[in-house]
């Protein structure tokens, strides 16, 4: 008997650790602000991104960060207690995270790589099983540290718990240029047989990017900005976004807006409804109108965007999560002080 009472305690005592430590490990249910950033392509020779050759540099300056500055931001994403969270899981409100820690949401919006040789990479891609970024402009040709997608990659590698569950950032397309380097859409004006090559391509790539936790969200098939846009311009850019889109990426219910540009209570919105798209992503440090908070078919969530621009301007509000002037990279042609000329 007093064997039996002994076993049965040493079983609760292992069941207590047991649980204690599992419990420590657990994530914790959030119910807080999640904040989400975005960016577009790097730069990752800013010599000839920012050559005045490059008739396109002041774009480059004011919408994009440098590779450097990304790694820079991980950096301090990292260092603030920030790690990421799917956005699928937002959406569900399945928010949960390490003991301490804050969840954010990451999108990387166009990389589309129809800037050839300005600075940018060409395009992404698998070597050796892993995902890489590759341009023929530089030396060596395929890396793990010129863009986005395998900057963080590299990242997680080194710093695991950064992704929670997994997380990765979603890849907001367009497509009448192709998506990721990838000529895949007749509007590329490539032969039928390169176009048909690089749709097959592209759906490997896809599908290893999705393994990886990458979601993917249409940010409309010609980048078309909502207020200029009749309704049948969305309509046939919705259908074109259906057509040759949705094939290679798969049904996505997000749309991004071009430049944040909407209008929630518009008819013109309702039709992206019908294609499939309610939850809706926009840009601002913002949680939206008293219409898109209380919109029970929509979901809108507002986003920061990280770039030459917003290191600059935003530096006090976005010091709760990153320091801009610390990230910021001096190889810009314009100092950090700069702070004309952004508004038109
Ligand atoms: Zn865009």
């Amino acid at each position: 008997m007093v064997i039996a009472i002994a076993l049965i305690s040493a079983a609760a005592l292992r069941g207590v650790f047991f649980y204690a430590s599992h419990a420590d490990d657990e994530n914790t249910a959030y119910d807080g602000k999640v904040e989400h950033i975005f960016t577009h392509e790097l730069i990752f020779d800013t010599a000839k991104a920012f050559s005045p050759k490059n008739s396109v540099r002041d774009c480059f300056d004011k919408d994009h960060l440098t590779a450097a500055e990304f790694k820079a931001l991980l950096g301090e994403l990292y260092k603030n207690g920030y790690v990421l969270v799917s956005l699928d899981n937002v959406i569900n409100g399945k928010i949960a995270v390490p003991r301490g820690k804050k969840p954010l949401v990451m999108s990387f919006d166009d990389m589309t790589y129809d800037t050839v040789n300005r600075g940018c990479v060409d395009k992404i891609i698998i070597s050796d099983g892993k995902l890489c970024d590759y341009t023929k402009n530089a030396e060596p040709k395929i890396s793990r540290d010129r863009e986005n997608v395998t900057i963080l990659e590299s990242f997680i590698e080194e710093h695991p718990d950064f992704s929670c569950d997994g997380a990765r950032a979603t890849l907001c397309v367009n497509g009448y240029n192709g998506i990721l380097g990838y000529r895949c859409t007749p509007d590329c004006n490539v032969s039928e047989q390169r176009q048909a090559e690089d749709v097959s391509a592209c759906k490997k790539l896809v599908a290893e990017l999705k393994r990886l936790g990458y979601e993917f969200a249409s940010h409309t098939y010609y980048h078309r900005y909502f207020k200029s846009s009749s309704a049948s311009a969305i309509e046939k850019d919705c259908a074109a976004w259906q057509k040759y889109i949705q094939p290679i990426v798969g049904e996505s219910r997000v749309l991004c807006y071009p430049a944040g540009e909407h209008n929630a209570k518009s008819e013109k919105n309702a039709i992206f409804g019908r294609y499939g798209f309610y939850v809706f992503l926009c840009v601002g440090d913002y949680a939206g109108t008293d219409y898109e908070r209380a919109s029970k078919d929509a979901k809108y969530y507002y986003r920061l965007p990280f770039d030459g621009t917003a290191l600059r301007l935003y530096e006090k509000p976005y010091a709760r999560i990153a320091d801009t002037r610390a990230i910021y990279d001096e190889t810009r042609f314009r100092p950090f002080s700069y702070k004309g000329s952004y508004h038109k």
